[in-house]
């Protein structure tokens, strides 16, 4: 399969390289690594019974970011790399709903009535660590939104609001130029400002970021 791929995108190919699945990865994540000449691929376990072209598309396109600056590829684009995008924006639907919790399924109800008539499909929730630098997320390969628990006791309009922002991922997912996605697209950031006060929520969450990060130095600075 490896040597499928690699024949797509390039003429000459100077590395040596491996594939390993490996159960330590969230369901259908993966990485890749290059050592010297030493091209290691390793894949969530999930992949394993995925069909071979969906597979020969991630492993196209991690090969074309890890060698962009030092191998130049005779095609950017494959069949097998649109296969793998379509499967990753439609994946969801087999993701099992297994994670939920009852603030977080709220606010996307409510969010969802308000932006979405109500259609866009429930995901998992989690709450992420009290993270002030990621404050939400949302994951095609679980269908998981994750929320930086920095927002479970503010004002529930910001919560409300990165909410939004996940539910908008989810929405337009991303789209692919050459060998980049793109996930913030103008059409994303133009429908993230119709939230109600979206820009006076902005202000809010920069201020609850510096104030908190504030905070948490003078902690650091008692400890010190
Ligand atoms: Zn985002």
């Amino acid at each position: 399969m490896l040597k499928k791929a690699i024949d797509e995108l390039y003429s000459e190919f100077p590395y040596s390289y491996s594939l390993n699945y490996s159960g330590k990865f969230k369901p259908y994540r993966g990485n890749i690594r290059l050592r010297g000449d030493r091209i290691e691929l390793n894949l969530s376990r999930k992949w394993k019974i995925v069909s071979e072209d969906i597979q020969i598309g991630l492993v196209q396109e991690l090969l074309l970011k890890i060698l962009k600056k030092r191998l130049k590829p005779i095609r950017t684009k494959t069949s097998s790399m649109e296969l793998y995008d379509i499967f990753m924006k439609k994946i969801y639907i087999a993701a099992p709903k297994t994670e939920n919790d009852a603030v977080l399924e709220e606010s996307f109800d409510r969010v969802n009535e308000k932006y979405f008539y109500g259609l866009l499909d429930k995901t998992n929730f989690v709450w992420g660590n009290s993270s002030f630098s990621k404050l939400g997320s949302y994951e095609y390969g679980t269908d998981t939104i994750e929320i930086s628990r920095a927002l479970e006791n503010v004002d529930v309009n910001l919560l409300d609001y990165v909410m939004y922002h996940e539910m908008l991922h989810k929405k337009h997912k991303f789209v692919r130029r050459g060998s980049r996605s793109y996930h913030h697209t103008n059409e994303f950031k133009r429908e993230e400002k119709e939230f109600e006060g979206s820009s006076r929520i902005e202000r809010e969450l920069r201020k609850l970021l510096i104030k908190k990060r504030l905070s948490f130095r003078n902690v650091f600075r008692g400890f010190f």
